[in-house]
């Protein structure tokens, strides 16, 4: 049985990571301060023998033995990061220290929840890992982009100075059960919206693109990265490319709504192309992502229905 610590554990990825480990036999201890994360999303976990919850700020350090951990504690979602973001990036910076001074000292493998928003407004798509990319440091986006890229830079440095046993996973646009319903991000936003019959909100011209990983197959991705010996990054996610617009009208399809789309300004610095190149991915983990999207909205679409009847 494995000794597993998951920051950001009451989180959207980490409450289905801590799901599949559990399932997997292995013993989890969760650690979560509940900036975004929700108490339901761990409550299932509360009675299990082979789970422990710690309520802790990542960016104070700490004391946990584990074999493996996944670092994934860090506001993801664009008006979450940005409503305090000296927050956002000091969990990511002294966050991913406390982390790797922890796996230092404990010998534990360490994996890191590093983001698309590394290649920022990308010049290339799709993109590959080689790509260094495109991020504007001073904008309203630089405290989480800047954050993460400064988080890979330790991780690389933790490596060479003291051979750490690191894995960087780049995750791109994920969805699923346990988003919170209220995070903003583009899927929660438009299901919620769809379902509620309220008016759908495309940002800017809707022109902009997205590639929605369902999140059971990113969960694979973390799972088969951990397992491997693999400590360069790693791009993880679906390269299933949409518009805004189109994604709208798909989700207006599933959800059989007659919401009306309205055109708000568009944010400083969003992305206008993002869509993963996973050839490393396939080749050296081989991962594949499998949850066609109507599929994976339709799954997500029946969480947020029960949510919205609480
Ligand atoms: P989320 O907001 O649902 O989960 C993040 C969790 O981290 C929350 O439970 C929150 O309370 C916790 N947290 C935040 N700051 C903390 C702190 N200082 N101390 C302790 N806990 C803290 O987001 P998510 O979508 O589950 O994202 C998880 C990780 O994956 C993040 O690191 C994010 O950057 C990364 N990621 C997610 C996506 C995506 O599409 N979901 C894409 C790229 C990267
Ligand atoms: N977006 C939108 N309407 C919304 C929320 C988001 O049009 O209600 C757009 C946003 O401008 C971006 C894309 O959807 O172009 C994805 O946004 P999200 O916040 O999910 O994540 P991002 O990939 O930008 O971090």
């Amino acid at each position: 049985m494995k000794k597993i610590l998951i920051t950001g554990a009451a989180g959207f990825i980490g409450s289905n990571l801590t799901k599949r480990l559990l399932n997997e036999g292995n013993y989890v201890i969760g650690l979560d301060n509940f900036y975004t994360g929700l108490r339901e999303n761990i409550e299932p976990f509360l009675t299990n023998q082979n789970y422990k919850f710690i309520q802790h700020n990542v960016i104070e350090p700490y004391e946990i033995e584990a074999d493996e951990i996944y670092n994934l504690a860090c506001p993801a979602s664009p008006p979450h990061y940005q409503k305090d973001p000296i927050f956002t990036f000091k969990t990511s910076v002294f966050g991913i220290l406390n982390a790797l001074e922890l796996a230092k000292k404990t010998g534990a493998k360490l994996l890191q929840a590093s983001t698309s928003e590394v290649y920022g407004d990308a010049k290339i798509c799709p993109q590959d890992e080689k790509y260094f990319g495109n991020v504007n440091p001073n904008g309203i986006r630089a405290c989480y982009d800047e954050g993460k890229r400064a988080a890979e830079t330790l991780i690389c440095d933790y490596k060479r100075l003291y051979g750490l046993d690191v894995r960087i996973a780049r995750i791109f646009n994920t969805y699923g059960e346990n988003m919170d319903i209220n995070d903003g991000r583009v899927v929660s936003n438009f299901v919620t919206q769809a379902l509620c019959g309220n008016n759908i909100t495309i940002y800017g011209d809707g022109s902009q693109t997205r590639s929605f990983c369902y999140v059971d197959d990113l969960i694979e991705g973390l799972i088969l990265l951990m397992k491997s010996n693999i400590s360069q990054p790693v791009n993880l996610g679906n390269p299933c490319e949409f518009t805004i617009c189109d994604f709208a009208k798909l989700v207006l399809e599933l959800t059989n709504s007659n919401s009306k789309c309205i055109y708000l300004p568009l944010p400083q610095d969003d992305p206008a192309k993002r869509r993963p190149d996973i050839s490393f991915a396939r080749e050296h983990l081989g991962y594949e992502p499998k949850v066609k999207i109507e599929d994976g909205i339709k799954k997500t679409m029946e969480y947020f229905r029960k949510r919205i009847e609480k």
